[in-house]
């Protein structure tokens, strides 16, 4: 078994109501679609979700794949003890903006057990926030390095590193009542900054899930898209970006000022905290 907990995760406290099934980590194990789905539905805070996704076992074939990664390792993190689980999302339960990705890296959050840290793609959007003051920081590097978003949650739409950072259609489903889950946990949210296509795609059976009408045909993704939502808790605006993937900030297909741009949409349309 790989995997440990990160000092100063909240991943870890008071997740279990009722006779589960832990790990060696003392996390609650969830090894089905349906079990993912019960157990998101019944999380009552996101502390309990944190520690209910970083037990998941689900998709077994990401399974395999974050723990031989986590075995293995990159030769660079050799003397690292990778986190090799689920990755839970990052930010406070007053968030009124969420930012969600595609999956984590497998040398990045992967290695980290935080969301987007540990690679150039973190760099970039922990930076961002940060210019836009979403984050009392403007790095990530490691769980207990003093991070602190304030008014911002990120999450990704799979929480196990993919193959290729790639996860297959079925594997975006199973794990989507984590995302759901997570969302509904926060009740000031309303925006949300969806980064790339995936996560675009990904969103929308959510967001159904939580009573919102969806338009139709669906509006595509694209950088700088806006689409507003009448749902049960009010108006939520999702914000399109590129994803702050390698190919896109290093090709300048995405550049600062086309994120900040975005960023400060969101921070613009959530208003004052
Ligand atoms: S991708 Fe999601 S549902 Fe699948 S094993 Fe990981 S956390 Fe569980």
């Amino acid at each position: 078994m790989t995997g440990r907990t990160p000092p100063g995760s909240r991943a870890g406290a008071g997740w279990s109501t009722g006779p589960v099934a832990v790990d060696a980590q003392g996390f609650p194990v969830t090894r089905t679609p349906a079990g993912v789905a019960r157990s998101a539905r019944g999380a009552r805070d996101l502390a309990v979700l944190d520690a209910r996704i970083s037990g998941c076992r689900a998709c077994p074939r990401l399974v395999t794949w974050r723990e031989e990664v986590a075995r293995v390792k990159r030769a660079s993190f050799r003397d690292e003890d990778y986190w090799g689980r689920p990755v839970p999302g990052l930010g406070p339960a007053s968030a009124r903006i969420a930012v969600v990705g595609l999956a984590p890296a497998a040398h990045g959050g992967n290695r980290t057990g935080r969301v987007f840290t540990g690679d150039r793609s973190g760099d970039w959007i922990f930076a961002a926030l940060w210019r836009a003051g979403l984050t009392n920081q403007p790095t990530s590097t490691h769980v207990g390095d003093g991070l602190e978003p304030t008014g911002v949650r990120v999450a990704a739409a799979v929480r196990c590193a993919p193959p290729d950072n790639a996860p297959t259609p079925a594997e975006r489903d199973t794990c989507s009542p984590w995302l759901a889950r997570e969302l509904a946990l926060l009740p000031d949210l309303r925006v949300v900054v969806v980064l790339g296509g995936f996560g675009w795609t990904a969103l929308w059976p959510v967001l159904a899930g939580a009573g919102y009408p969806l338009p139709r045909p669906r509006p595509a993704f694209g950088h700088g898209v806006e689409v507003t939502l009448e749902g049960p808790r009010g108006p939520l605006t999702l914000l399109g970006s590129y994803h702050v993937s390698q190919q896109n900030t290093f090709t300048g297909r995405l550049t600062e000022p086309m994120l900040d741009a975005v960023l400060s949409r969101a921070t613009e349309l959530a208003g004052p905290g």
